[in-house]
């Protein structure tokens, strides 16, 4: 493979070193003559995978030397391109990655969660994320918060509910694969049914970088802070009515797994215009050369008005294209597989970072940027934006839409290598070539 890269770009060099000029133009334009010398040609493959058995150095080529000081050889083994960056790499991107593995996670009977935020990654100011786990019949207690909500199930079945500041109710199911979305101020319920006996676990997903899941509305927080007879007063009842609330908040705890028939759950039929959960993993993946991807946004889900995602399969050796997200920040998940992804941040700076299954990497709008699959097995991911609609440019289709002459002019390449690229957006290129 990497012959054969270094044949095409020679190639390449011969073509536009011979090009002649075929136009009957008036003026032919000379040639053109680099202003500035030719980017290198040496390729920057990573180093070595989290599966070799080696103590990993920071040399390049000539570039680098040994390590004398400690060295913790798992985790670089995990960050190869941390260690020994591409030489294209430059400058310093802030901080782009995040492994949920480090989240200080909070135990409670029936479940976990934890959370990234701004605090943990500081590029990423526009969203946050938390993967929680309930245990079957376990509740994650009816709260509510400032900020949107997106929710993706990495595994096992969930009731959830929610009522509209319009007094509408919305209960509804979801699975493996499948999306709910509660706007920013809706009480909601989340609950794990008992249909697999591990119960369940998902990823949430917040349309604010300062979001904390520790600083949610609780039920039992705010009644544990209201003066009982105002209590008693507001619901018109006896005050010994509520001799048996919490006087702490109960956040996650075990409970009853509720009824397998969901209309046997509901105080009243559903009522809200439209649903508050999707079922993404009905929805057919869209083929791609290299994998596929699938994408849910408000034109198929229109109760997720400031969150939409896509779900990206790409295989061993392919990639997610290079592109970008007109004014879209991106907070992706990796499922399974293993990446890279270079980030390109404009000013020369752009750094390369590689990525395991739990990670999170954030991308700020615009920023120019590529997933690709590293590992020996099939790469799948999340990309989650900050919009109601999914938007990317690909720099291929740019290039193959663009008035060639422009492009030759800047790139130097042939008309026949431009002819090659895709008008089509592919979205995840093949691994071949
Ligand atoms: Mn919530
Ligand atoms: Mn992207």
């Amino acid at each position: 493979m990497h012959s054969w890269r270094r044949i095409l770009s020679i190639l390449a060099l011969l073509s536009s070193a011979v090009a002649v000029p075929t136009s009957s133009s008036v003026v032919s334009a000379p040639a053109a003559s680099p202003t500035v010398p030719y980017a290198s040609d040496d390729p920057n493959y990573p180093l070595w995978n989290e599966d070799e058995d080696i103590i990993p150095e920071p040399i390049r080529g000539t570039l680098g030397a040994s390590i004398l000081g400690p060295q913790n050889i798992p985790l670089e083994l995990q960050n190869t391109d941390n260690l020994a960056p591409p030489t294209t790499d430059s400058g310093s991107v802030p901080n782009f990655k995040w492994p949920f593995t480090l989240s200080h996670n909070r135990l409670q009977t029936g479940g976990w969660a934890r959370q990234q935020n701004i605090n943990d990654m500081s590029i990423a100011t526009d969203l946050a994320g938390v993967d929680m786990r309930l245990e079957a019949g376990a509740i994650r207690e009816m709260h509510w918060h400032n900020d949107g909500e997106w929710a993706y199930i990495i595994s096992g079945d969930l009731r959830v509910s929610t009522v509209t500041p319009e007094g509408q109710v919305y209960v509804g199911d979801v699975s493996q694969g499948d999306l709910w979305y509660f706007p920013a101020g809706y009480p909601h319920s989340i609950q794990a049914k008992n249909t697999t006996a591990a119960g369940a676990e998902f990823l949430l997903v917040f349309d604010s970088g300062s979001f904390s899941e520790d600083s949610t509305f609780l039920l039992t927080d705010w009644l544990a802070h209201v003066p009982k007879e105002v209590i008693a007063k507001n619901f018109q009842v006896n005050i010994s009515a509520f001799d048996e609330i919490p006087a702490t908040e109960l956040y996650i705890f075990p409970s009853t797994p509720p009824p397998e028939n969901i209309e046997s759950d509901m105080v009243i039929p559903n009522d809200t215009p439209m649903p508050y959960t999707f079922a993404m993993s009905q929805v057919n993946a869209t083929p791609a050369p290299g994998g596929s991807y699938k994408v849910v946004d408000t034109r198929s889900f229109p109760a997720a008005t400031t969150i939409c995602s896509a779900e990206v399969t790409v295989e061993v050796g392919g990639m997610r294209e290079l592109h970008w997200h007109p004014t879209e920040p991106e907070w992706t998940f990796f499922i399974s597989g293993q990446a890279r992804m270079t980030v390109y941040a404009s000013s020369s700076q752009a750094n390369t970072i590689d990525f395991q299954a739990g990670d999170i990497a954030y991308v700020p709008p615009s920023y120019g940027h590529y997933v690709e699959n590293t590992g020996n097995s099939t790469l799948v991911f999340l990309e989650i934006f900050k919009s109601g609609l999914f938007q990317d440019i690909s720099l291929t289709q740019w290039l193959a839409l663009t008035p060639h002459e422009l492009v030759k002019a800047h790139l130097g390449l042939s008309d026949a290598v431009i002819d090659s690229f895709s008008r089509v957006k592919q979205e995840v290129v093949g691994p071949t070539y």
